[in-house]
């Protein structure tokens, strides 16, 4: 059914999506992967769930107005968060980056602000952004997908024959946190060696400074001096704030050679990564998304290059290795896929 949900868009019931973010929410009213109006405000520093769920309360009331949708047409309503959530229940464990939002019964809340007059899905934001690229993406036409964000941490989400995979506790999936150094750091979940240790955006800024501290940064340090044009007093301490993946990627580019060091482990991590992805769940497709595949070819093309030479033939064969299409938008195409692909899989299960 996924299939006539991609090719139908103009039969499909309007739908709402709120992309909650740690510093920004969006919400859209859409149909399919169209965006019939959006709207969007900071969290700012007041972000406890009853300012921000007032103010998403007026933000729908007002898209719904723009797009000239009554709620009794719509769909549904689809909400990604920052964080771990129940999916069965609708209810937020926590968010990282939003203080006050432990054990918050979303769905609960939102099915009594509209009066249960429509229905409420509730989806962590790395399942959003990849049933977004599933129905409306890179993944169009493929039941058996693997998406990968990797930005300040790497999410995931794993759809095998077009359900999410959630396992007995509906942690099913964390790929970030799949080791890949038994010998690295410890990593925020308590493990080591972690993906999300080794080849996200924070992992790769933190090398960097750790190296500049100790001393061994000096080729990098000049390279920022030269592209920032600006001398500093005490370079460590006023670069360090600077210091990110694009910097690190393009320092490799010039030939940096401690740059290119960071930026070969991080992709190389990513490539082991790959594989044990490949090899566990056989995908047809797996997706980048996410702030650190903005290197592009820098990124893609180690990565394939250990893939090709280490993976198992048949199932890497079977496997494209792509880059997601919907940027900036995902999060709330995602949000409005998440109420389609919810709705169906619903509809699927009465039979
Ligand atoms: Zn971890």
């Amino acid at each position: 059914m996924s299939d006539k949900i991609r090719s139908d868009q103009k039969s499909l019931q309007p739908v709402v999506g709120v992309d909650l973010g740690g510093t920004q929410v969006r919400v859209a009213v859409m149909r399919g992967s169209n965006l019939l109006s959006r709207t969007s405000f900071l969290t700012g520093n007041t972000s406890t769930p009853s300012v921000i769920l007032s103010e998403i309360f007026n933000a729908i009331d007002l898209t719904l107005q723009e797009a000239g949708v009554p709620l009794e047409m719509l769909g549904g309503i689809g909400i990604g968060v920052p964080g771990p959530v129940d999916a069965y229940s609708g209810t937020i464990f926590m968010l990282p980056n939003l203080p006050g939002w432990d054990n918050v019964p979303l769905r609960n809340i939102l099915e009594q602000h509209f009066s249960e007059k429509t229905r409420i899905f509730i989806e962590n934001d790395a399942n959003v952004a990849g049933l977004g690229e599933y129905l409306f993406g890179a993944g169009r036409g493929y039941h058996n997908l693997v998406y990968l964000t990797i930005s300040t941490g790497i999410g995931s989400c794993v759809i095998i024959d077009g359900k999410i995979l959630r396992g007995a506790t509906g942690t099913a999936g964390e790929l970030g946190h799949m080791t890949i150094d038994w010998q690295g750091e410890v990593c925020n979940c308590g493990n080591i060696g972690c993906l999300e240790s080794i080849s996200s955006g924070t992992a790769i800024a933190r090398r960097a400074n750790a190296e500049i501290a100790a001393g061994h940064g000096n080729d990098l340090v000049d390279f920022m001096r030269s592209i920032h044009n600006q001398s500093y007093d005490s370079p460590e301490i006023a670069l360090k704030s600077q210091i990110n993946t694009q910097i690190v990627a393009q320092a490799a580019q010039a030939g940096v050679p401690l740059a290119q060091e960071i930026i070969i482990r991080a992709t190389r991590g990513l490539g082991i990564g790959v594989i044990n992805i490949i090899h566990s769940f056989n995908p047809q497709i797996i997706i980048f998304g996410g702030g650190v595949t903005q290197m592009g070819r820098a990124l893609m093309e180690p990565v394939l290059n250990v893939v090709q030479k280490h993976a198992m033939k048949v199932p890497q064969e079977a496997t494209r290795i792509v880059q997601a299409e919907l940027g900036a938008n995902e999060g709330l195409i995602g949000a409005g896929a998440l109420v389609y692909h919810q709705i169906e899989q619903k509809i699927e299960n009465l039979f």
